[in-house]
Formats: C-alpha cells, sequence, structure tokens
C-alpha cells in the first residue's frame, strides 16, 4: 500500500495517508503529503484538496522508531509550511485521533472538520516536551489563548463538539467523513484562500498582570514539571514577538527539552506502561473469552472492581455474606456510576444498561456462568479458604479465579481450589474503578490460558497490568513498607512527620508518606501490626510511633487527629504534641536527634526503594525494573517526570 495517495473526484484532490496503526509523522507521510501537495498545485483541474487518513484514527502521533534518530528531510515543520503555502485550499478532515504532530498538521492545513468521535490534542507535555512543529504558535492564532494554554499545558486531547465550541474545527460531520469533507469542500469553493494561522494576528493577548496568574496555575499545576512552563513560555513569545520568533523559539525549546532529564524520564516510563505486560511466554496463548465476571465481598475494593468491570462492558454478579452487604455493595456501585453519569462520561442510558448488567447475590450458585471471579473479603486467610473452596464448588472449571488480596499468600489461598492452575492474583488500588494499576501476580501453578485471561481482563479493563510473583506486598506494597520503615528511622533519628513529607511534596509526590497514612486511617495497619507483633524478630528495629497515635486515639483525618491534626477544613496542620512524642521517643531510645535535609530525606527514601527493588528484582518478583517503575508511578505517587525509583537511581541514564 501506498503510503501517501493522492486521487481527484471532480475538482477536488483528496490525498489519503495510509500508515498503520496510527498514520504516525513517519519520513514516507511527511514527503508524500509534500509530494501530493505539489501535484494538487500543479493539477489545473484541481481547485481544493482534502487530507484524510485511513484506518482508525487521523494522524496520532510522531513515529516512535525516528526518535533519537538524524532529522530527514523533509521535518514535519517544513510540511506544515508546505500545508500553509499550498495555493489550494486543504481542508484536514479528522477522524479518532488528531494528535501532536497530527493536530499541527490540521492547523497547516486552511479548513479543519472531525467526526463527532474524533479528539484532538497536543499531549506532548506528557513526555516532557511541547509542540515542536508551529502548534504553540498556530493554536492561539485560531482559539483563545487560554483555550491554547489549557490543551498545550494539560495535555488532554478535547472532543469534537469542544473543538466546534472554541474554533479549532470548522464542523463536526455526522455522516460519512469523506463525503461530509466533499460537500464542505462545495460550500467554501468560491470562498477567497484563507490567510495562514501563521500570518493571522493572535486571537487574544493577555495583559502582564493576566500572565503572571496563568503562570502562576501553570506552575502549580506543573508540580515540578518543566514542559507546561515552557510552552507557556514559547507561545508568550509567538504572541507577543509574532510568528517567526516564535516557530524558531519553539523549536530551539523542543531540542532542549528532548535532551533534558525530564523527557528522558517521562519517555522512560511512556514506553516502559506499554512494554511491562507483554510477557513472551504468553504470546499465542489465546485468552479465554470472558463476559460475565463474578465479585466476592462488595466493600471497598469489590464494588470498585464491579463498576469498572461493568464501565468495560462485563456482566457483573455480587456475592456477600447477608442481604445488608448485598444492598451495600450495590449501593457503592450506583454512587460511583452516578460520578460518571454527573460527569457527563456516561449517558443516563447506559448507566440504566450498567446497573441492569449488576446483579447481587448472597448464593454462590449464581457465579455458575462467570468467565472470571475476583475475590476482595476480608484479609484474613481462613475466610479466604472459605471463599475459595466455595468457588471451587460452584464456578465452571476453567472459570479463572482471583484474589484481591493485599498481603496474603495466593499460593497458600489456591491451596483449596480444583484446577489451582487457574488462581492468580488480581492486586487493584483503591478506588479500583479510578486507579489505573493492576498487579497481575502468578502464582506457582498458574497456567498460561489463565494469566493470558487476567492480562486480557486487566487491558479491557483500560488498567496498566503489571506482572509479579508472589511475595508479602507484591512489588508496591513492599517496596512501601520498605522505605516507610527509613521514614519512621528517620523520625526517631531527628526528622519530624512534617518535614519528611515537605521533602516528599517538594520531590513531586502528590502527599507526603504520613499525610497519606493520615488519610488511609492509622488503626487498619496498627491492627495489622498487633495481630504479628509475635512473629517479629524481636533484633530488629522497631519504631512504635504509629502505635502510640493509636493508643492516643489519633486515628488520621478522619477523626482529625493522625501524624498532623486537622482544621475545621480538613487542612493539615503539623501538631506540636506529635513533635513532642517524636522528640521523647529519641530521648527514651537515647538517640541523640540530628537535622535533615530535604536532600537527605530524598535520598534515603530513594536508596530504601532501590534496595527493595533490586531484591525483589533478584528473587524474580518482578520481571525487569521497569515493572517496579511502572508500579510506583501509577499507584504510589512516585513522580511520573522522575521516571520511578529504579530509573533515577540508575547510573548509566
Ligand atoms: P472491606 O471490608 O471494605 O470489604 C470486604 C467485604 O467482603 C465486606 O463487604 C464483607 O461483607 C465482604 N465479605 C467478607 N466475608 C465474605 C464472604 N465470606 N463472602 C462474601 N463476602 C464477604 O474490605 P476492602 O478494603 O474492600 O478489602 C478487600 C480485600 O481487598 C482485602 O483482601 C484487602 O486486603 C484487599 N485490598 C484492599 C485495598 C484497599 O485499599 N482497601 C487495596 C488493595 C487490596
Amino acid at each position: 500500500m501506498t503510503t501517501v495517495t493522492l486521487t481527484r473526484e471532480d475538482h477536488i484532490g483528496i490525498i489519503t495517508i495510509n500508515n498503520p496503526p496510527i498514520n504516525a509523522t513517519s519520513h514516507p507521510v511527511r514527503a508524500g503529503i509534500v509530494d501530493a501537495l505539489d501535484q494538487v498545485d500543479h493539477d489545473p483541474a484541481i481547485r481544493i484538496a482534502i487530507l484524510i487518513c485511513g484506518g482508525k484514527t487521523f494522524i496520532a502521533g510522531a513515529d516512535v522508531t525516528e526518535f533519537g534518530q538524524p532529522p530527514k528531510d523533509p521535518i514535519l515543520p517544513d510540511v506544515i509550511k508546505r500545508l500553509e503555502a499550498a495555493t489550494k485550499p486543504v481542508i484536514a478532515a479528522i477522524h479518532g485521533h488528531a494528535l501532536g504532530g497530527g493536530l499541527e498538521v490540521a492547523l497547516g492545513c486552511h479548513y479543519r472538520i472531525a467526526d463527532k468521535s474524533a479528539k484532538l490534542g497536543l499531549p506532548e507535555v506528557n513526555l516532557g516536551l511541547i509542540p515542536g512543529a508551529g502548534g504553540s504558535v498556530r493554536l492561539p492564532r485560531l482559539v483563545p489563548v487560554t483555550e491554547a494554554i489549557n490543551i498545550i499545558t494539560s495535555g488532554k486531547p478535547v472532543s469534537s463538539t469542544k473543538a466546534n465550541e472554541i474554533g479549532l474545527i470548522d464542523a463536526i460531520c455526522h455522516g460519512a467523513l469523506l463525503d461530509a469533507a466533499k460537500d464542505f469542500a462545495q460550500t467554501i469553493l468560491d470562498r477567497d484562500m484563507p490567510v495562514a494561522l501563521v500570518d493571522r494576528p493572535p486571537v487574544d493577548v493577555p495583559d502582564s498582570s493576566a500572565w503572571d496568574d496563568i503562570v502562576a496555575t501553570a506552575r502549580k499545576n506543573a508540580r515540578g514539571q518543566i514542559a507546561p512552563l515552557a510552552a507557556i513560555d514559547v507561545l508568550r513569545t509567538g504572541l507577543e514577538k509574532g510568528a517567526k520568533d516564535g516557530l524558531a523559539y519553539e523549536r530551539q525549546t523542543f531540542i532542549e527539552l528532548r535532551d533534558s532529564d525530564q523527557s528522558k524520564a517521562l519517555r522512560h516510563i511512556f514506553f516502559a506502561e506499554r512494554s511491562v505486560g507483554k510477557l513472551p511466554e504468553l504470546s499465542g496463548v489465546d485468552p479465554a473469552p470472558i463476559t460475565d465476571i463474578g465479585v466476592i465481598g462488595g466493600g471497598i475494593m469489590g464494588a470498585g472492581i464491579a463498576t469498572a468491570s461493568l464501565l468495560a462492558g462485563f456482566k457483573v454478579t455480587i456475592i456477600e455474606r447477608n442481604e445488608d452487604a448485598c444492598a451495600n455493595g450495590r449501593n457503592t456501585v450506583e454512587k460511583h456510576l452516578s460520578g460518571s453519569l454527573k460527569r457527563g462520561l456516561i449517558t443516563q442510558d447506559r448507566f440504566d444498561q450498567l446497573m441492569a448488567a449488576l446483579s447481587t447475590s448472597t448464593d454462590y450458585a449464581a457465579l455458575a456462568s462467570a468467565d472470571l471471579v475476583v475475590e476482595a473479603v476480608f484479609e484474613d486467610m481462613a475466610v479466604k479458604h472459605d471463599v475459595f473452596g466455595k468457588l471451587s464448588l460452584h464456578c465452571k472449571p476453567d472459570a479463572v479465579l482471583a484474589s484481591n488480596t493485599s498481603y496474603l499468600d495466593i499460593n497458600e489461598i489456591a491451596v483449596k481450589c480444583v484446577n489451582p492452575g487457574r488462581v492468580i492474583g488480581l492486586h487493584f488500588f483503591s478506588p479500583a474503578h479510578i486507579m489505573k494499576l493492576l498487579e497481575i501476580v502468578r502464582t506457582k501453578q498458574a497456567d498460561a490460558k489463565s494469566l493470558a485471561t487476567a492480562f486480557a481482563f486487566g487491558r479491557s479493563l483500560g488498567k496498566i497490568a503489571v506482572p509479579c510473583g508472589v511475595c508479602d506486598g507484591f512489588i508496591g506494597n513492599r517496596i512501601m513498607s520498605a522505605y516507610r520503615k527509613h521514614c519512621e528511622y528517620m523520625l526517631e533519628d531527628g526528622a519530624l512527620p512534617h518535614q519528611i513529607d515537605a521533602a516528599m511534596v517538594e520531590f513531586g509526590f502528590p502527599m507526603g508518606l504520613f499525610a497519606m497514612q493520615d488519610m488511609a486511617g492509622l488503626e487498619i495497619s496498627w491492627a495489622t501490626r498487633k495481630r504479628l507483633a509475635p512473629f517479629r524478630d524481636p533484633a530488629e528495629r522497631y519504631v512504635a510511633l504509629g502505635d502510640y497515635l493509636c493508643e492516643m486515639g489519633r486515628f488520621g483525618k478522619k477523626n482529625g487527629l493522625g501524624w498532623y491534626r486537622y482544621d475545621e477544613h480538613g487542612k493539615a496542620q503539623p501538631d506540636p504534641e506529635v513533635d513532642a512524642l517524636v522528640i521523647a521517643e529519641s530521648e527514651k531510645k537515647g538517640i541523640t536527634r540530628r537535622d535533615f535535609s530535604h536532600d537527605e530525606i530524598i535520598d534515603t527514601i530513594l536508596a530504601a526503594m532501590r534496595n527493595e527493588g533490586d531484591k525483589i528484582l533478584s528473587e524474580g518478583i518482578a520481571n525487569s525494573p521497569d515493572a517496579i517503575d511502572v508500579v510506583m508511578v501509577n499507584g504510589y505517587g512516585f513522580p511520573r517526570h522522575k521516571g520511578g525509583p529504579m530509573f533515577l537511581t540508575r547510573s548509566d541514564k
């Protein structure tokens, strides 16, 4: 198949790009567009051109295989200039996604129409970059500057409805895209050739105090990322100094950012997320078809897992202990789905369909047709054994049986099962219908078919599925336990909770460890510690401060007191009472307290993560350092622009 073709229908030249899967702006596409434009210019029979893509999408980004290669002419900025210099108008006809270079190509065209499900965006900041082919200069010449800034700094695509509202596209089409583009072409045939975007004045230019506000907001949202602020700087230059200077500054900034540590880290995590769930040993193993999901336990996790499964189009049955618990589970799912409805993510019809696809029961016989079951009952081996015994009895012999346990040994859970090869761990993160991360735990006997089915299930839920082996806490909780321990040591050695948290926030975590513990509630881990106390190695250093807090009735944010004191708005304030408790504990243990700088705090945390990560790798729990990075970034707030603890502490970056 030729990558770019030009056909003619009457006086319309149709330039079609075919570069599956995403019609990336690879070299043959760039060269093909230029070539087609030359032909359009020279063909007197053509009065207008349509640029359209075959397959599932418009141009949805760059060709990742060209990353790091020397640029090959024509480079994208020149292709876009060539589009603007065309002597006949070009209409971009957009379906699927017009992202990054794809939207920049569309901005080089003279008109843009899109079908109603199209999405348009400039996601470069997600890779620590800014648009590199004129997007930051052309976009604010088409849409209001606040919209342009929002599109560029958020990296989030907008719907075609929104694009139409703000003037990014000229029309939304409802029928077949090419037909709509041809109809649109007829309506503009006799109009004057539009002025190219680079030659147009900006839609609006903020004054300097408005810029101050824009930058302050962006700095707050960026949480340490440099690309969004660089994008604003470039955009402002293009508005205040003109398009020519703006384009030059954009290119220079793009190249600087491409070589930055942040962009390297963001690219690392981007590729790690896409590769981590691809297991060579599962290639060629067909997953079993799944339509019916069972969820045991309709509590926090079970209801979230049920919601995620419903949203992915599965039929779901929740099994609970009694009718009240069934009703609670159902209500929680309904609450989650109402949230989606309120945010406009689903329609009322869809909401009704999803609720109709949910059933609850106290009888395991209701799981007779389930293809995959996720158990999310209390964290107690006896309860889990009871549940898996019943699942063995009532489910199809090849139904995949998964546990969402946080810490228990899934090999041990599988013992009670007929066909233990189908028992695996599906460790979701709370809230399960929102968090993207899913650890897929491979038990000793797990068979390839069940694993492949679990990965397929994870993908259909839209999760980033990370394979891992059985151990206490799997990848994420195990690393978190390790670094938590070192944070607690630092408390006794001289740091205060709010100092550790401040260092973590400054580093880029959304919140510090102690604020996070307060949010989760301190009493659950206290109960676990009490349960495990008899098995603790007496020689190991143990920090009892968390226990003292619970003994004092400080259970965290929900009762206004934990590691912090919470005001009536729920805002955390360092509490002198806690500081005194920490200092008294050091004294009691005969430890001379010393100061910790933010750097030392972060170095300690990173070293703890790295050490535990190395152990996890050597035990084969994670199959690559990338898997650890993906878990910590997506489940534990590790700043994405730092790439994850394994990447950040790598000496060969
Ligand atoms: P939860 O207490 O909110 O819910 C547990 C539910 O299981 C309750 O509704 C209870 O009625 C039901 N249940 C108990 N025994 C049952 C049985 N025999 N049959 C049917 N239903 C039964 O607990 P949760 O926070 O949802 O945790 C559930 C599991 O998920 C635990 O193993 C936990 O370790 C794990 N997990 C929790 C989180 C989290 O953040 N809460 C995260 C990951 C994993």
